[in-house]
């Protein structure tokens, strides 16, 4: 393969480009380019549950994060319940709305090292790897 893993996990995870390592796959804070504006590669996969499994992950950080360290705290009496609560979802919220960019980049982690096979510069070595 052209692209190894390690090359799509150290793009991924600043933010570029896993084919062609371009910056700037980022539409907005909580959307990417529908295809990358350097090599047009499909980078929105909606269909296969792209976002789902971003707000997944934001889930499973607050609860890590946030919410079982508010607990914790509430049950030692260190904090008020009411208290805990408000920062529990203020902290939630915050959490997933400063990280979401993040997330989103290591959804397109995850995905692209498992298929790293799928991106368009490997898909030519693909067809000879099956021809193997
Ligand atoms: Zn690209």
């Amino acid at each position: 393969m052209k692209i190894k893993r390690a090359d799509i996990l150290s793009r991924t995870l600043t933010g570029r480009c896993p084919n062609c390592g371009h910056f700037g796959i980022f539409k907005n804070w909580f959307r990417l380019h529908k295809s990358c504006p350097q090599c047009a590669m499909e980078l929105e996969k909606e269909e296969s549950g792209f976002y789902f499994g971003t707000t997944s992950i934001g889930y499973v950080l607050a609860i890590v994060l946030v919410i079982i360290p508010v607990c914790i705290l509430v049950v030692l009496n260190m904090l008020n319940v009411w208290l805990g609560v408000s920062i529990a979802i203020i902290g939630s919220t915050l959490l997933c709305t400063l990280l979401y960019p993040i997330m989103l980049c290591w959804v397109l982690m995850l995905y692209y090292t498992v298929q790293a096979d799928e991106l368009p510069q490997n898909l030519s070595d693909t067809a000879h790897d099956e021809a193997r």
